[in-house]
């Protein structure tokens, strides 16, 4: 059994199809053009399918759909996406017509989350607990190894948990927020703060093709022992402690999963999270946890994937 992932990105698209051991077999992208509206997006979506049906026919059983915003996984449908500009946006129906595949929703997180059960976890620690460090700071969360949802389909908003009153602004309107500290937008507007020469900074510290001001070049910088970066990273990794000390003692996970871009500055960030995770009263559920960076930077797509195949096998089973 085959199963197609598609992670949309604010953007490009990401299409692959995955094995039910996680073997990406195919892969595809095209540029997300949102502004050019859901219904034009569907049609282009699904004009890509015929290719992999040509090469794996009836091998291929299910389509899994990962999303940025606020997902109804039951209807398949996009609440809000502040990144696609998309509001009530219905996904997996039209698709699921148009290619005659069963199609499964779900927030990006989710699918990154799944896939970190499976692919990093092997399905063999039942809780764990999955941030996506980027731009912003999804979460997904497995619970005794089934995808949790709550009420609404809206659990694990934690990028959003207020971590300093009248704080810093956030994308989602509010202040104080997690995502305001360690998306890498308020990264890099802390580094603004400390760096006197941006521009000098990112021609001697940024990645050699682009020379851009950007957290590849915050890591490099800290690399080379620049004081202001390695501060910058240490006050993220102070926040991301707060953040998930909420989460661990709230759930007490085996796993704490990150991944996503800013998760590749782990060696400037992750001294002080441990500092604040060690620093806890409540000490037996930080002594269980377990921290995993992940080096694949495809969870979402391949745990898309994986997540259809699993609702394909198991229609109770994920959710
Ligand atoms: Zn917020």
């Amino acid at each position: 059994m085959i199963g197609i992932g598609i992670d949309i990105g604010g953007t490009n698209t990401k299409i692959v199809a995955v094995n039910a051991a996680g073997k990406l077999v195919m892969q595809e992208r095209f540029r997300t053009e949102a502004g050019k509206g859901a219904a034009d997006f569907v049609r282009r979506l699904s004009a890509i399918i015929p290719a992999f049906r040509r090469k794996y026919g009836k091998k291929l059983v299910s389509i899994g759909i990962g999303a940025a915003g606020d997902v109804d996984p039951e209807k398949g449908k996009i609440r809000f996406s502040p990144n696609l500009g998309w509001r009530n946006v219905s996904l997996a129906a039209p698709l699921g017509r148009l290619t005659g595949l069963p199609c499964f929703m779900e927030n990006d997180a989710n699918m990154a989350a799944w896939g970190a059960f499976e692919l990093e976890l092997g399905r063999k620690k039942s809780t764990a607990i999955t941030l996506t460090l980027g731009t912003g700071i999804g979460t997904g969360l497995i619970l005794d190894g089934k995808l949790y949802h709550g009420a609404t389909g809206s659990a694990g908003e934690a990028g959003h948990f207020k971590v300093e009153r009248d704080g810093r602004a956030c994308h989602c309107g509010g202040r104080g927020c997690l995502e305001a500290y360690c998306g890498s937008y308020a990264i890099m507007a802390r580094a603004r703060e400390l760096v006197k020469d941006e521009a000098a900074f990112a021609r001697r510290f940024g990645a050699p093709a682009r020379r851009k001001f950007n957290t590849i070049c915050l890591t490099n910088a800290a690399a080379a022992g620049n004081r202001a970066a390695l501060r910058v990273w240490a006050e993220t990794g102070d926040y991301l402690g707060r953040g998930l000390a909420g989460l661990i003692l709230l759930l007490n996970p085996d796993y704490v999963v990150l991944t996503g871009g800013v998760s590749k500055a782990k060696k400037w960030f992750l001294p002080a999270m441990n500092a604040v995770l060690r620093n806890q009263q409540i000490e037996t559920p930080f002594a269980r946890v377990r921290v995993k960076v992940s080096d694949n930077s495809d969870l979402g797509s391949h745990g898309a994937a994986l997540f259809g195949l699993e609702k394909k096998r198991k229609p109770c089973a994920a959710n």
